[in-house]
């Protein structure tokens, strides 16, 4: 890696246990690069709770990186969050993303006791007898907007929010472009946001790998990577392009003054660390 910044992964947890040591080996390779921390993701509703607990369980004990806990808040009572996260630091797992996630397909209405990201954060903070054992709250961060959001001013808003509320790290959402990011932290910033923005990136390899991110996210087509990796059906060339995309975003986001790289490592060592390498 020729750039020097702080970097950190994010992994999930694999939906069939033959592919978790494939999982493992992945997690071992990440470390190789000295991440500040491995975040793992959380199935809305709590379906993936003990299998995300095991992958941060395996960080914590065989790698040098901190694990960090995704929790959703939708569709769970007070009760529930808090039963949930004692037992994360119970098993020693004290850095937490605080979300709300997603309504499952079809539903509209909130139910729960906890309906936004932020009354998470307010648990985790001072809500709960573990609250002093936890050493990190990270929440997200949209710099094109989250989908349901009217403005970005929304955004910003819910993200001062989450900061009143102890939040001390924001993450984004993968976005393609350097501009977009720079654009939402100065916004950011001037409205007063001061935890540290760490922007959110992820090597694209192929016009389906995109299509489906653009799906689960909501983000705007990037038509420039979407057509260079259209112009060859060669899946070798095309993981070249998605990785030197991602080198170069790496490269500027850096100079910009970025507080550190997170990389949306999809379970796979190869093409995050390609990227960090060619950066
Ligand atoms: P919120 O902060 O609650 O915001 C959601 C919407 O509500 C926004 O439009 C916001 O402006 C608005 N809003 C917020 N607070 C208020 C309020 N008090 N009053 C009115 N409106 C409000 N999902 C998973 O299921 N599992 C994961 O592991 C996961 N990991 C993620 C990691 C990152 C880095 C990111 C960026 C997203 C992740 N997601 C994950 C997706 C996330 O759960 C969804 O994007 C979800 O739609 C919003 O989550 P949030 O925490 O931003 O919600």
């Amino acid at each position: 890696m020729t750039v020097q910044t702080a970097v950190s992964f994010e992994v999930y947890p694999p939906r069939s246990p033959d592919k978790l040591p494939g999982l493992h080996d992945s997690i071992r390779a990440l470390d190789s690069v000295s991440p500040e921390f491995i975040s793992v993701t959380f199935g809305a509703g709590g379906s993936s709770t003990r299998d995300s607990l095991d992958v941060l369980c395996f960080i914590k004990d065989n790698t040098h990186a901190k694990p960090l806990a995704h929790l959703t808040c939708v569709g769970t009572t007070r009760e529930e969050a808090e039963g949930l996260i004692t037992s994360f630091v119970e098993s020693g797992i004290t850095e937490f993303l605080a979300l709300r996630g997603d309504l499952p397909e079809g539903e509209t209405e909130h139910r729960g006791e906890l309906h936004h990201a932020v009354d998470l954060v307010d648990l985790m903070n001072s809500g709960i007898s573990h609250s002093a054992a936890i050493d990190r709250i990270a929440v997200a961060a949209f710099p094109n907007g989250h989908p349901e959001s009217a403005s970005l001013d929304e955004d910003i808003e819910t993200l001062l929010t989450k900061q009143s509320a102890g939040a001390t790290l924001a993450i984004t959402q993968l976005f393609f472009y350097v501009e977009d990011y720079l654009r939402f932290v100065e916004k950011a910033t001037l409205a007063g946001v001061t935890i540290p923005i760490l922007p959110g990136l992820m090597p694209i390899t192929s016009p389906t790998r995109l299509a489906r991110v653009l799906e689960l996210t909501g983000e705007k087509n990037p038509h420039e990577l979407d057509n260079r990796l259209q112009d060859t059906e060669d899946s070798g060339k095309r993981a070249e392009i998605g990785i030197a995309w991602c080198a170069d975003m790496i490269r500027d986001l850096v100079d910009a003054g970025a507080p550190g790289i997170h990389l949306y490592a999809f379970n796979q060592h190869e093409t995050v660390l390609s990227a960090l390498e060619q950066a």
